[in-house]
């Protein structure tokens, strides 16, 4: 049967949209998508129970008081709190039911907040030797930016591979303080971690840059859709 995986997705004044590329990696890895609409969050429980995976995806970011922070004089961002509202009753429901998590940029961060981590709210103004993160203007979404190390014996080597690639990068807030029961999976040059997991969940994984946008460049990120995909189909 093909599983079905719940998304959230990524809104603006006119609309709320799913990049293609999203949909096109978890359909190629045999997974069916349902997107979650923020004003879904109150009925987050029964979403889940329909559901084999959730699927954090990019989007904009999350109000600082979630981590304990006012919002700093050299924030400039977007806030979408009912994305956030949302993300964390799902998250909350698929914990309950123990389905896998796959998250992507904002998706890790949601996850990183909602286990009581931090966020940098701005990673050029409080980390000024810190790489490039966001995408140049007019670049494409797959410009690979800079590389990030993936540890070994975490779960992102057991399926990607250990070593140094490079990938892209379209994020201007990044982890600050990991949350206490994920582990970095991945960490670029400059120390900011670029993918995080939590080892004793069945499936719980996430990552800083943005694999929908390389599966072409470099078919290792095809079995990062495909072990989450896979993963929603032998739930334990
Ligand atoms: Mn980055």
């Amino acid at each position: 049967m093909t599983p079905l995986i719940l998304a959230t997705c990524d809104t603006n004044d006119r609309q709320y949209y799913l990049g293609r590329a999203y949909a096109r990696a978890i359909e190629h890895a045999g997974g069916a998508l349902a997107l979650a609409l923020p004003s879904a969050a109150p009925s987050a429980a029964a979403l889940i129970e329909g559901a084999d995976g959730l699927f954090l995806t990019g989007g904009d970011d999350i109000h600082p008081r979630h981590y304990g922070e006012e919002i700093a004089p050299y924030y400039d961002g977007t806030i979408d709190e009912p994305r956030y509202e949302l993300e964390r009753a799902l998250i909350a429901g698929a914990l309950a039911k123990q389905i896998p998590i796959f998250g992507i940029c904002l998706g890790l961060q949601s996850l990183n907040v909602y286990f009581g981590g931090t966020l940098h709210q701005d990673i050029r103004a409080q980390l000024p030797g810190a790489l490039p993160h966001t995408l140049p203007a007019g670049a494409p979404r797959d410009t690979l930016a800079h590389p990030v190390a993936i540890r070994e014996e975490t779960r992102l080597a057991a399926i990607v591979g250990t070593g140094t690639i490079r990938v892209n990068s379209i994020h201007h807030q990044g982890i600050k303080r990991l949350a206490p029961n994920l582990l970095a999976a991945a960490l670029a040059p400059d120390g900011l971690v670029e993918a995080v997991e939590n080892p004793s969940y069945p499936f719980l994984l996430a990552v800083q840059w943005h694999p929908e946008e390389l599966t072409a460049i470099n078919p290792r990120w095809k079995k990062l859709f495909a072990a989450f995909v896979d993963a929603t189909k032998n739930r334990p």
